[in-house]
């Protein structure tokens, strides 16, 4: 639920000023190193119950970019170019299967510095399932993650953001995840065009922020560089959803409580 400072530590960060530290004409976006090589997925972690999260209690001005469903074989390569390009680190919350099928994307994803994390083997409905296909669905995608990238993840997304109390008492007992939402969906699998990705994402964008979007949608790849612009001329910067809960303001608020995240949209994809 809440991060100490040790684990900060631990996990290998070191949080650079961050923007209210520099004059205003600097206009540099708040920036975070990782310092040490071992990745912040394999730090000890404080847990005390389950916690699910749409958006991080944070002053700080920073928000994480997340992509679902891939690796996806041309746009996620892309997408990791155009981040590349800006120095921006994102999560990809990644299909097991999809990762058996391109696994050199997936290691190309963390070679680069980005965080991986569950999105299930086969994108079911977590709520909809029996606890013996949860399971495996869990179990399947951090086993094909971790031999295929040598990290183990963290956190993970349900599909659809269908959650509930038995689904989040599984993750976190069972598979030592954290169930993690997002505070902006600019419904970008309804392919509204880049444009407008763009804007909605820009817009919702607040300090602790976790932005979704899919990297398996061109108008979606397309949004992109734009966005990630806007959001540094607004003042932010980037950070992994693990880097993100590390900078958790003390005391933390609790996470979302129970129920107001289900699934508030009912996607197809
Ligand atoms: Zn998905």
């Amino acid at each position: 639920m809440r991060f100490t400072a040790p684990l900060a530590v631990a996990a290998g960060l070191s949080f650079a000023a961050c923007a209210q530290d520099r004059p205003a004409s600097a206009r540099h976006e708040p920036s975070i190193s990782i310092t040490a090589a071992a990745p912040a997925s394999t730090a000890p972690r404080q847990r005390r119950s389950p916690a699910s999260y749409n958006a991080v209690a944070t002053s700080r001005p920073f928000v994480a970019l997340t992509f679902d469903d891939g690796p996806h074989p041309v746009l996620t390569p892309q997408l990791l170019d155009i981040l590349r390009n800006e120095g921006v680190r994102a999560t990809f919350y990644v299909i097991g299967r999809n990762v058996q099928t391109y696994p050199e994307i997936a290691r190309r994803i963390v070679a680069e510095g980005h965080e991986i994390a569950n999105h299930t083997w086969s994108h079911p409905t977590l709520t909809a399932i029996s606890a013996a296909r949860l399971d495996k669905e869990m179990t399947s995608t951090t086993e094909i993650i971790q031999r295929v990238t040598g990290r183990r993840p963290t956190n993970m997304r349900p599909p659809y953001g269908a959650v509930n109390e038995r689904v989040r008492q599984s993750m976190f007992n069972d598979h030592g995840l954290d169930v993690i939402m997002w505070s902006v969906d600019p419904l970008d699998w309804r392919r509204p065009g880049a444009e407008v990705v763009r804007q909605r994402l820009v817009d919702g964008a607040k300090p602790g922020g976790i932005l979704l979007a899919h990297d398996i949608h061109p108008g979606t790849i397309e949004a992109m560089p734009g966005t990630i612009r806007d959001l540094k001329a607004k003042g932010f910067g980037f950070a992994t959803v693990s880097q993100l809960l590390a900078l958790q303001d003390s005391p933390a608020a609790p996470p979302a409580p129970a129920g107001q995240e289900q699934a508030a949209v009912i996607r197809s994809e």
